[in-house]
């Protein structure tokens, strides 16, 4: 029922007033995709590394990628984003004691870059082979450099659209610095969440802080948003809240020009935007930030 529900509820998504906004699918896999949004907003490329003591090869990391390049044709994917609530064994990082603030994400690059390497050769080598053109994006991105640095060598393997999760408040804060040096920034709420509070994601004592409608998160946000319409560059959020109909009007009256989210979430969204104007939609977030 699931299934066809979202089979049913198809084509572009936006207001009620016709202001568009990409409904996207977050996925781990092939076997995640479905008809009925306008793309994959979050490939998470973790599944592969799962559970491994070897790193999975080029040509085992080619066949992943190309399966979901080629059946959706606009495709974000997201290079590994290793450490805290993933742990990989194969990387043979040491036990840190407060892992949400040490290497994970594109940090892990910064001791072991053969692995952002690979994986982005692999990522430009299953565009190739299938035409595709996907968009690659960093987790955990922090200061402009890093970006910077990502942007570089992504577009050394000839990867055409570069961009950043934003899910650090030190890089929501310089949203457009980044665009100066990206293409685009997808909101990673969860994560956002937890360090603009101070608040493990998975603690269900501090549940309350991690609401995304806190003003704070929403405050970091609209930067966002505002740094990608001055530079005329796209701006999704694809953490849970992009899945909730009643936060979704919310994120769109911020400004945000995407939402990526479960499969299973997608026809409620689409509801939800379609049943309020752009105006009402900004009404709801200056509400929220009041
Ligand atoms: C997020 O942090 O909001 C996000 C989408 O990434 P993940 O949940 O995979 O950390
Ligand atoms: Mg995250």
């Amino acid at each position: 029922a699931e299934r066809r529900r979202l089979a049913e509820s198809r084509g572009p998504g936006g207001t009620a007033d016709g202001h568009p906004v990409k409904l996207l699918l977050n996925i781990g896999s092939a076997e995640d995709l479905r008809p009925g949004a306008e793309g994959v907003g979050l490939f998470r490329t973790e599944f592969l590394f799962l559970d491994r003591t070897r790193a999975p090869s080029f040509e085992e990391q080619v066949a992943a990628y190309a399966q979901v390049f080629g059946n959706e044709e606009h495709v974000i994917v997201r290079t590994l984003d290793a450490g805290t609530d993933k742990p990989l064994p194969f990387l043979g990082l040491p036990r840190e004691d407060n892992p949400a603030l040490g290497v994970r994400g594109l940090r892990v690059d910064r001791v072991l870059p053969a692995v952002l390497d690979t994986q982005l050769d692999a990522i430009a080598e299953a565009a190739r082979a299938t035409g595709a053109r996907p968009w690659v994006m960093a987790p955990m991105v922090t200061t402009v450099a890093e970006a910077g640095d990502f942007s570089r060598r992504a577009r050394e393997k000839g990867i055409v659209t570069v961009g950043a999760m934003i899910e650090v408040p030190a890089a929501a804060l310089r949203a457009g610095r980044l665009l100066r040096e990206l293409d685009f920034l997808s909101i990673g709420t969860n994560d956002l969440a937890q360090y603009t509070f101070a608040a493990d994601r998975q603690h269900s004592t501090l549940t309350d802080l991690l609401d995304p409608r806190q003003p704070a998160l929403l405050e970091l946000i609209a930067i966002c948003a505002r740094a990608g319409r001055e530079a005329g560059k796209p701006v999704g959020v694809c953490g849970e809240a992009a899945g909730d109909p009643v936060l979704a009007p919310l994120l769109v009256g911020l400004g945000v020009t995407s939402l990526s989210m479960a499969a299973v979430s997608v026809p409620a969204v689409r509801e939800a935007l379609a049943a309020l104007t752009l105006e009402e939609c900004r009404a709801r977030a200056r509400t929220a930030l009041d």
